[in-house]
Parts: C-alpha cells; sequence; structure tokens
C-alpha cells in the first residue's frame, strides 16, 4: 500500500457508542496491509474489546499528550461498508442525533451465533403434574394445561397461549415442575420454492404515462422523487415491476421497501414470478442466516432485486438505480429507538447520493409526500381508476350514539351482529377491525361523541390515573374532568380503552360455532403465526378474523363480504395532531379488504363521531377532499408539513429528577433561540412511565429543519445531562406518546 512510507499509520475507528464521534488508533506493522476504509476492527475501549468500523486512515500523529492505543484485529478481509454507506449512516447519526458507529451497525446484519430457541416441557411425569395443580395459582395452572396436551413447546408460544407473563413460568422452573431445553430453531423462511411465473401486462393509458416517466429518469440516472398516487387495484406494483426491468437492462439494482408489518409472502411471489432467482429478501420474519446469506448476494452483485423492510435501507448495493417506498405512509418506517430515522426519507437521501431515481407509492400519501408534490419537490403520478373492474365495497357508518344503550357493556351493535350472523349464514367471511389494541383511556362524551382537546394545542387530552385528570401531553396542560360534556352539557362522559381481546372474548361469546382467529403485534411476535392465521383465513377456515393495523392491508380474499370496524374513534382519540389523518388512512384500507371477488362487499363503520371529516371522507374514499381540509389544519395550527418538530424525552427513576434535569434543558434552549422556535413543554408523556422510569418531553418546533439541528447542538455544547437521566431526541417524530 502507498502508505507504507515509513511514518507510523493512523485510523479513525467509529465505535457503537452514544457518543457522535471517531477514536485514533494506531495500526500495528504487522496490519498495515490489512487496514482499508470500511472494514471491521476490534479495539480495546475502556478496557473492553469492541468492534468499530474504519472510517479514515492517515499518518498525522495526535498530540503528543494523548494516549494511543493500537488496532488488535482487523475483522474482515474485504471491506462490509461502502463508501456510500458510510456516508448515508453519516448523514442519519447527523440528522436524527445518533451516532455514526451505532448507525453503521445496523448496516450490517449480526452473524448468528446460535440460532437455537428456548422450549419448554414438563420436568415431572403426567401424574405427579395432576395431583400438583391444586397447589398452584391460576397462570401456573394454566400453563400445565396447556404442557399436559403439547409436551414440547416454544417458550413465547406457550407464554402467549397462556396469557400470562413470565414470572410463573419462572417459579414453575425454579421448583422443577417444568423444565428450559435449547433446541435448533427451523428455518423460518416459508417463501413457497415453486413460483409460477408472469409476464408484464400490456399497461393501461395511466399506467403508461407513469412508467415513461420514471422511465425518463431512470434512463438519465439522475435523482428525482416521484410520488404514485394510486387506490389499491389501481396497478401501482405493476408499474414497480416494469420499471425494475429498465433498471436491471441498465445493469443497475433496485431496492424495494415495504413496511415492517406487510403481508410479504404475496410482494415476494410477485416479484419471484417475474424476476425468479433475481430477488433478495430482508425482513424481520427470516432467520439471521438466511439474512447473513442474502446480504452477501446482494454485495457481490448476485441479485438485482432487494425486497426489504426498513432496515433494507442499509442493504450493500454496488449499483443503485432505483428505490420503492411501498406504503410510503406507512408510520412503521419510523424507527422507534436509535437511530429514529425514516426509512423513506433516508431512502431520498441515498437516492440523492447515488443518483437514483425514488419511486413513493400510496393510496392514502403522507400529508407531507403530497405537500411536497404540490409544492414541486416531487414529482406527481396519479392513478386513478382500478385495472380490474371489482365494485368498490358500500360504506355504512353505524352510529354508536343511537345504536348502543347507554348502560350496556357491548361494542357490537345490533346492525353489525346482524350483518355477521348473514355472513356466517351464507359460509362468507367477515374481518372485524379495532384501530388499535386497548392502551391508554381517553374520554369521550357518549351523547355527541366527541372528545376533549386541549384549548392551545387541539390534541385529545389523556386520562391520567395518577393526578386523576386530564392532560396534554404537549404543553402539559392540566384539566379538570368535567362533570357536564362541555359540548352538549350531558352528563354521560366515559372512559375509553377497548382491545381486540375483548372484543374476540365479546364474539365468542355471540357467535359460540364461529371459527374465530385473532391478529395483533402482540401474535405476530411469535414466528409463523401470521403466516398460520393468514393462510387459514385464505382457506375459508376462519369465519372471522379479528385484528389491528395489520389486516388493513394487503390482505386479498374474495370470500370476505363484510368488514366491521369496531370503533372508528379510537386511533381519532389519540393524542396526535396525526390522529386524523391516520384513521383516514385506516378506515380507507380497511375498507378496501371487502368484495375483492364476485361478490359484493359491505363495509360497517361503527363510530360516536359520524360528522368527524375524516371518517366521513373515509367512508366516501374521497383523499383529494380529506387531504384538502387536513391541510388546512395543518396550517393553522402550524403542525408539519407547516413547520418540522423534534420531541425530546427525558428518562428517569425518580420523577422529581427527570423533570429538573428536562427544565435545565429547557432553560438552557431558551438561552439559545436566536430564532424564535417554539419551545413547548416540559410535560409528562402520555406514556408517562415505562418500566418504572417517569418520561418527560419537549417539543420544539421551527420552520426549519437545520434550525432545529443548530438550538439543539449549541444546547448539547452546554448541557449534559447526568448519568441517571436518558434523554433521546427524536427528530419528525410520528409517535409522540
Ligand atoms: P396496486 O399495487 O395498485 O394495488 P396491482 O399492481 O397489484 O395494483 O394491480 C392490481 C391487479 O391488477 C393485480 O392482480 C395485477 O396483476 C393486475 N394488473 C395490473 N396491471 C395490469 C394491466 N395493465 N393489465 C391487466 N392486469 C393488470
Ligand atoms: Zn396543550
Amino acid at each position: 500500500m502507498d502508505h507504507l512510507n515509513g511514518k507510523k499509520t493512523f485510523v479513525g475507528v467509529v465505535l457503537s457508542l452514544k457518543v457522535n464521534k471517531s477514536f485514533t488508533y494506531s495500526v500495528p506493522k504487522e496490519l498495515e496491509e490489512e487496514i482499508a476504509i470500511g472494514k471491521r476492527a476490534l479495539v480495546s475501549f475502556r478496557n473492553r474489546k469492541c468492534q468499530g468500523c474504519i472510517i479514515e486512515i492517515h499518518q498525522t500523529p495526535p498530540p503528543e499528550n494523548l494516549k494511543i492505543k493500537e488496532l488488535i484485529e482487523i475483522v474482515d478481509q474485504e471491506p462490509v461498508i461502502t463508501p456510500e454507506l458510510l456516508k448515508l449512516a453519516k448523514w442519519i447519526a447527523n440528522y436524527y442525533f445518533s451516532s455514526w458507529g451505532m448507525v453503521l451497525k445496523s448496516c450490517i446484519p449480526t452473524l448468528s451465533k446460535s440460532n437455537k430457541e428456548k422450549y419448554i416441557s414438563l420436568g415431572i411425569n403426567q401424574e405427579e403434574v395432576k395431583l400438583l395443580l391444586k397447589e398452584l395459582n391460576k397462570a401456573q395452572k394454566r400453563i400445565l394445561h396447556i404442557l399436559l396436551s403439547n409436551p414440547l413447546l416454544k417458550e413465547k408460544e406457550l407464554l402467549y397461549q397462556a396469557e400470562v407473563s413470565n414470572s410463573p413460568l419462572k417459579t414453575l422452573v425454579r421448583k422443577g415442575i417444568i423444565k428450559i431445553t435449547y433446541l435448533q430453531e427451523q428455518n423460518i423462511l416459508t417463501s413457497s420454492s415453486k413460483v409460477k411465473t408472469s409476464q408484464p401486462f400490456l399497461l393501461t393509458d395511466e399506467q403508461r404515462v407513469a412508467l415513461e416517466q420514471l422511465n425518463k429518469s431512470i434512463e438519465k440516472e439522475e435523482f428525482k422523487v416521484f410520488l404514485l398516487q394510486g387506490i389499491t387495484g389501481s396497478g401501482k406494483t405493476e408499474i414497480y415491476l416494469q420499471a425494475i426491468n429498465k433498471v436491471i437492462a441498465k445493469g443497475k439494482q433496485a431496492l424495494v421497501l415495504i413496511p415492517e408489518i406487510s403481508l410479504t409472502p404475496q410482494m415476494e411471489e410477485r416479484f419471484k414470478s417475474r424476476f425468479g432467482e433475481n430477488v433478495a429478501i430482508l425482513h424481520s420474519r427470516i432467520s439471521l442466516k438466511k439474512k447473513n446469506e442474502e446480504w452477501h448476494k446482494i454485495k457481490k452483485g448476485q441479485v438485482s432485486i432487494t425486497i426489504g423492510a426498513r432496515s433494507a435501507i442499509f442493504a450493500p448495493f454496488l449499483n443503485l438505480g432505483l428505490i420503492v417506498v411501498d406504503e410510503e405512509h406507512e408510520r412503521t418506517y419510523k424507527q422507534d429507538h436509535n437511530p429514529r430515522y425514516h426509512a423513506r426519507d433516508a431512502a431520498i437521501m441515498r437516492a440523492k447520493f447515488t443518483s437514483s431515481v425514488v419511486v413513493l407509492g400510496s393510496a392514502t400519501p403522507s400529508l407531507e409526500s403530497l405537500y411536497n408534490a404540490q409544492k414541486g419537490k416531487y414529482d406527481y403520478l396519479r392513478l386513478s381508476y382500478r385495472v380490474k373492474d371489482f365494485s368498490l365495497p358500500e360504506v355504512k357508518l353505524i352510529d354508536l350514539r343511537k345504536e348502543i344503550p347507554e348502560k350496556s357493556k357491548t361494542l357490537i351493535s345490533f346492525k353489525l351482529q346482524k350483518a355477521i350472523k348473514e355472513r356466517l349464514e351464507r359460509r362468507e367471511q367477515t374481518i372485524l377491525f379495532l384501530n388499535r389494541r386497548g392502551f391508554s383511556p381517553y374520554i369521550l362524551c357518549v351523547s355527541c361523541g366527541k372528545s376533549l382537546l386541549c384549548e392551545y394545542c387541539n390534541v385529545t387530552l389523556t386520562y391520567h390515573l395518577k393526578d386523576k385528570a386530564l392532560r396534554c401531553h404537549y404543553c402539559g396542560n392540566l384539566a379538570e374532568i368535567p362533570s357536564l360534556c362541555p359540548y352538549c352539557k350531558n352528563k354521560k362522559i366515559k372512559l375509553f380503552g377497548s382491545g381486540t381481546e375483548k372484543i374476540e372474548k365479546e364474539i365468542n361469546r355471540l357467535f359460540p360455532q364461529a371459527k374465530v382467529a385473532r391478529l395483533d403485534i402482540d401474535i405476530t411476535k411469535k414466528k409463523n403465526a401470521l403466516e398460520d392465521i393468514l393462510s387459514k383465513f385464505n382457506q375459508g377456515s376462519i369465519d372471522i378474523l379479528i385484528g389491528t393495523q395489520i389486516i388493513a392491508k394487503g390482505l386479498d380474499v374474495p370470500n370476505v363480504t363484510l368488514v366491521g370496524v369496531i370503533l372508528a374513534d379510537t386511533s381519532l382519540n389519540i393524542p396526535d395532531f396525526r390522529a386524523s389523518e391516520h384513521t383516514f388512512n385506516l378506515l380507507t384500507q380497511v375498507a378496501g379488504r371487502a368484495g375483492r371477488g364476485d361478490l359484493k362487499g359491505e363495509v360497517l363503520i361503527q363510530t360516536y363521531n359520524p360528522e368527524q371529516f375524516c371518517i366521513q371522507t373515509a367512508v366516501n374514499q374521497d383523499c383529494n377532499l380529506f387531504y384538502q381540509e387536513e391541510i388546512k389544519n395543518r396550517e393553522e395550527l402550524d403542525y408539519p408539513p407547516f413547520s418540522r418538530l423534534a420531541n425530546i424525552i427525558f428518562q428517569g427513576k425518580i420523577e422529581s429528577k427527570v423533570e429538573e434535569e428536562a427544565l435545565k434543558f429547557q432553560k438552557t434552549l431558551k438561552n439559545n433561540n436566536f430564532f424564535d422556535l417554539k419551545i413547548l413543554g416540559p410535560s409528562p408523556c402520555v406514556i408517562s412511565k415505562v418500566k418504572s422510569k417517569y418520561r418527560f418531553q419537549i417539543l420544539l418546533k421551527s420552520k426549519k429543519v437545520f434550525l432545529l439541528h443548530q438550538i439543539i447542538n449549541k444546547t448539547l455544547e452546554s448541557y449534559q445531562p447526568p448519568a441517571f437521566i436518558k434523554l433521546e431526541i427524536d427528530i419528525d417524530p410520528i409517535f409522540m406518546l
């Protein structure tokens, strides 16, 4: 190497630490041949061996007084991080207040040390168990009953089936009644090996116009972002496929990002049927071993197409030409822990660095993206018609204020019950949808349907058990629970918070003969559960499927003729300025699940707020009308896309200390506030306590995102949190609970 001119060589290494800086190490003679930017190296840091990534090589000796350690070992034979990924990671680290080393760590899949899974079995024989049962508590009994009929179960599966926490399990292990074994996990990749082949369709006029635009930019190898808006079934995916054809013809690679919880098998199959083995898959439900194989295929250029969830944005392409972000409005694209990047925005940066084309596709684009298209930052492409002309389902609202008797505990109106019954009789299938799992309680007047809003921030007030009061979690404003509804003056204010499990119980009670299944986040944590339930539902051996947003997307079962939305208001009453947008998206998507075959579909939406414009526009599936209305609200209250936000979260064990530190930070912010940014809070987060840690937040608002960076960086120069406080910064936050 040409740096071997007798001088000592040094490298800059970034480590997976919170601090965003690099550390200098000297290179021992025997390693000089091996070092290269983008390779991982083993170093000693605070007397521990750590892995880091080499980001620079130089021969400038560090200051005399600095003690420089030597590199211990070089991990990789070839660089694992390309210069382009180094740049992307650096951008993400700086933009999202993470560290370069931490982001780089997420670029490389961790090699699986062992892919063994924890299994549970009985530690004593069945007869002994039966004798013991009387002495045990309920949870422990449930565990043993399940093990009596399933002698060997994965721990996660067992906990799920028994609906218990870890602690009864631990007790039973301690007493020797059950035991743990570690067994090799099967390779859980389910993609069918035999995929039908498919040919490109002759495009409709609309599709052709859109594809021509994309192809022009792909041909020119220019950076450009397109927003492709089209209802489900309008042929977006077909456009992706044909644009990718073009990319491959140019000898380049394409990345297709899909939301994490999407129904990947279907997407996977469509791509494999067109491109065969030229497709790599990266998402959380494939094994680490497989992930590693796929990663190396991409890096060696053995595949042209990669389909993956959020973290696939770090796939090691050699020659990227196109990035598709399907369902670009999905919130799962934003990572909710460090590094808190948004995969859509990172995709746009990556495309910029590589002169690639980006397609953001959605039936219901985010307000931010629509606004960018309107401003001319993105090129707008529109598909207004369905390719195959199945009719849109009929959507009806059920006004719960009239339909549910006041004292009744049920949430399933008589009309919905009747509709379900009809489906069961006709052997058709039903989907029941609850916008989210039961969660932080909110308050609603069951007479007029309105929930209480903060007068300053216009977000729903949340009920705090501890204060027995309502709180705005943006500004901290505290309000009493009024005895009368401020809108209709009725005394019918009620606490809400109902989850999918409760609905499942109720459906079982109402329709004991029906085959019922539930799908929500808790269930999909188990491997194969999602695929399992979906394939059963596809085959028709489940009559009623109950679920959260997971079932809102992608499901395409012709025999589903009824979709019931249990309570549209749940997502509406979340204290989040995006609540309307989220509700509209969910309702539009879930409505699209009904009547996808020859049978006509019906959608029943239960709500206490039938007049709400996001519900009204969802009934008519009128995205543009919703957008026009919602964008006015955002402008009026100066929320994104008219402003940019940063959420600064403080966590710690002692509540008063957390608040105190948050206040110190706020003071420092105020001192540095040369551009008059809005500083809201500190106030307790909606989820004010997690794992016995108290949480406070400060919300910053600015017209320009660089001002947010400036003020925070300046503040961090003079304020560092003490060790017992965890400080997190979330730029362009999506989840602000
Ligand atoms: P989207 O991604 O917008 O939901 P798809 O691309 O999946 O739409 O198209 C919907 C259906 O129509 C699919 O079954 C697809 O194979 C089919 N399709 C798409 N484009 C055409 C076309 N030009 N001619 C015939 N069928 C098409
Ligand atoms: Zn407020």
